[in-house]
C-alpha cells in the first residue's frame, strides 16, 4: 500500500518540482540579464566617459594652440625675437608647461626655424630635438594639425597652429605646435572606473596621412572590443585617424563585481527556496503517512474489538444454543433425555435394528410407591429421589444404551445388540442396585425398589409397540408386588 503522500501524488509532485525548475532557470536568466545589463550600461558610460576625456584633452590642447598662435606678442616674438615675450610667459620654464598640463611647446617662423621651444622635464634634450625635427618635417606641408600622433611608439596630442596678428589671420609668420605625452598615466587618470588601463601606441601609425583639411578636434574613429574573462571585463579602445589607419589602442580592465555577487546572491536565493520546497514536501508526506498510520491503527483497534465483540457474541450464542438444545431434549432435574428426545432416539435405534437384523430390547422401569415420599417428606424429598434414582441407572448401563425419563417417576432403556435374557439379567442387576440405595431423611435411611417390564423387538413392527409391552410387563411386576422384573419369558 503507498502510504507516503509523495508516492501516492507522484505526478503532482513531479509537476511542482518541473514548474519550480523552470521558474528558477527563467528568474535567473532574467535576473542575470538585468544585471548584465546594467552592467554593460556601466561599462558603456564608463567608455563613453573616456572617449569624452580624450577627446575633451585634444580640444584643450587645440584650445590652448589657438590661443597662443593669436597674439600680437607671439608674432612679435617670431618677428624680432623680443626676449621679453618668453621671460613673461615662460619664466618657470618646464613648470610653466606643467601647469598648462602640456609636455611640449614649438614655435617656429615660416621657414620651418625653431624660435623658441620648451619640453617637460621627462623628456630628455636629445629626445625632445629628435621630436621636434620629427614632427616639423611631417607637418610641414600642413598648417592645422589636431590630432594624435605616434612618435618612438609613443603617442602624443599635437595642436599645430599659424601664428598671426590680431584680425590679421591670412598674414601668419610661423606656427605653434604644442601637446602632451599620452602615457598609462594620463589614460588612468582620465577614468577611475577601471582598474587596469593599459595604453598601446601602434607603431605602423603614422601621421603622413593625416589629412591636411582635418580642423576637427580628436580622432574621427573609434572602435571598442569587449569580452569577459574570469569575471573580468576587458575593452579595447581603438582610435583610427581620418584615413582608418589605426593609432592607439586603450586597453582597460573592470571586474565585474555586481554580476558575479548577484548571480551568486541568486543561486543561493533559489538554492533556499528548493532546500525549503523539498523539507516542506518531506514534512507534508510525513505528517500524511502518520496520518495515514494513525488512522489505520485505529480502524485496526476498532476492527478487533468488533471482532472480540463478535467472538464472545457468537460464543455466548453457542452457549445459549446448546443450552437451549439441552433444555429442549434433556429432562431438567435428573439430566436424562426427556421424553420427546427418548423416544427419536429410541426410534432410530429400533430402524437401524430392524434394518441391520440386530437385537434390541426395551425397560420400562417405575420406582415403587414413590408417591408416599412425596406425601410423608415433601416434594424436595421426592425429587432427590428421582435424582439419587437416575444416577444409580446411569452409573450401570453402558454408554450405547440410552436413558431417558418419559414422565413422573417412570423411565425406559433402550439396550442395543442384546437379546431378552441379558437384558433380563441387567435389569435384574440394576434392580439389586438400586436397592442399595440409602437416602438419609431426618436422621433416618429410606430405601428405594424399582419395577421393571423388558421386551425385546421380536414381532414389533415399531419403537411404541416395544414400549407398551414393556409397560404391560411392569404393569404385572406391579401387580405381583414391586420390585420385580417381568419379562414374556415369565409367562410362558
Ligand atoms: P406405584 O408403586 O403403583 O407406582 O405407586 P406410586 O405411588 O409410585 O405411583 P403413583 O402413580 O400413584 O404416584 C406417582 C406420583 O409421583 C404422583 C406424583 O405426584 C409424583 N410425581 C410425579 N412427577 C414428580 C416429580 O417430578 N417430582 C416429585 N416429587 N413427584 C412427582
Ligand atoms: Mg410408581
Ligand atoms: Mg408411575
Amino acid at each position: 500500500m503507498k502510504n507516503s503522500f509523495i508516492e501516492r501524488n507522484r505526478k503532482l509532485v513531479n509537476i511542482l518540482i518541473a514548474i519550480f525548475i523552470v521558474f528558477s532557470l527563467l528568474s535567473f536568466l532574467i535576473i542575470t540579464n538585468i544585471y548584465s545589463k546594467l552592467e554593460k550600461n556601466n561599462r558603456d558610460a564608463s567608455i563613453s566617459n573616456l572617449i569624452y576625456k580624450i577627446k575633451s584633452q585634444i580640444e584643450y590642447n587645440h584650445k590652448i594652440a589657438l590661443e597662443y598662435s593669436s597674439s600680437d606678442e607671439v608674432y612679435e616674438f617670431i618677428e624680432n625675437g623680443n626676449k621679453d615675450y618668453i621671460y613673461k610667459n615662460f619664466r618657470q620654464g618646464s613648470y610653466t608647461l606643467e601647469d598648462l598640463d602640456l609636455s611640449y611647446f614649438i614655435l617656429i617662423d615660416k621657414k620651418n626655424n625653431i624660435k623658441y621651444s620648451n619640453f617637460t622635464r621627462d623628456i630628455n634634450k636629445e629626445e625632445s630635438a629628435n621630436f621636434s625635427a620629427f614632427i616639423l618635417e611631417k607637418l610641414k606641408d600642413i598648417n592645422k594639425v589636431n590630432e594624435v600622433i605616434i612618435y618612438n611608439n609613443q603617442a602624443y596630442y599635437i595642436a599645430k597652429s599659424p601664428i598671426y596678428k590680431t584680425d590679421y589671420e591670412d598674414n601668419s609668420n610661423g606656427f605653434l605646435y604644442l601637446g602632451s605625452k599620452i602615457d598609462n598615466n594620463v589614460i588612468k587618470n582620465l577614468s577611475k572606473d577601471f582598474i587596469n588601463i593599459k595604453f598601446i601606441s601602434n607603431p605602423k601609425a603614422s601621421i603622413k596621412k593625416i589629412n591636411s583639411n582635418n580642423n576637427e578636434a580628436g580622432p574621427v574613429k573609434i572602435k571598442v572590443k569587449s569580452k569577459i574573462v574570469n569575471n573580468i571585463n576587458i575593452n579595447e579602445i581603438s582610435f583610427y585617424d581620418y584615413n582608418s589607419k589605426i593609432l592607439f589602442t586603450v586597453k582597460v580592465k573592470k571586474e565585474i563585481h555586481l554580476l558575479n555577487d548577484i548571480k551568486k546572491f541568486t543561486i543561493i536565493i533559489f538554492l533556499c527556496l528548493l532546500i525549503m520546497t523539498i523539507l516542506s514536501l518531506l514534512y507534508i508526506s510525513n505528517k500524511y503517512t502518520a496520518q495515514v498510520k494513525e488512522q489505520n491503527e485505529s480502524i485496526d483497534k476498532i476492527v478487533k474489538n468488533k471482532t472480540s465483540q463478535m467472538k464472545v457474541t457468537i460464543e455466548d450464542l453457542k452457549k445459549t444454543n446448546k443450552h437451549l438444545y439441552e433444555i429442549a431434549h434433556t429432562d431438567y432435574l435428573t439430566k436424562t433425555m426427556n421424553r420427546r428426545n427418548f423416544f427419536i432416539h429410541a426410534q432410530i435405534n429400533f430402524t437401524e435394528a430392524k434394518k441391520n437384523n440386530e437385537l434390541l430390547c426395551v425397560v420400562m422401569i417405575d420406582i415403587d410407591n414413590f408417591k408416599k415420599f412425596n406425601d410423608k417428606y415433601g416434594h424436595n424429598t421426592g425429587d432427590r429421589v428421582l435424582t439419587l434414582f437416575a444416577d444409580k441407572i446411569k452409573q450401570n448401563i453402558s454408554e450405547k444404551t440410552i436413558l431417558g425419563r418419559l414422565g413422573g417417576e417412570e423411565f425406559a432403556l433402550v439396550i442395543k445388540n442384546t437379546n431378552l435374557e441379558d437384558a433380563i439379567k441387567k435389569a435384574e442387576k440394576l434392580k439389586k442396585k438400586i436397592e442399595d440405595i440409602e437416602l438419609k431423611v431426618d436422621d433416618k435411611i429410606l430405601k428405594i425398589t424399582a419395577s421393571f417390564g423388558v421386551s425385546d423387538n421380536q414381532n414389533c413392527d415399531n419403537i411404541d409397540e416395544m414400549l407398551q409391552k414393556a409397560d404391560k410387563l411392569l404393569y404385572t411386576a406391579k401387580e405381583s408386588g414391586r420390585n420385580l422384573v417381568r419379562s414374556r419369558l415369565n409367562f410362558c
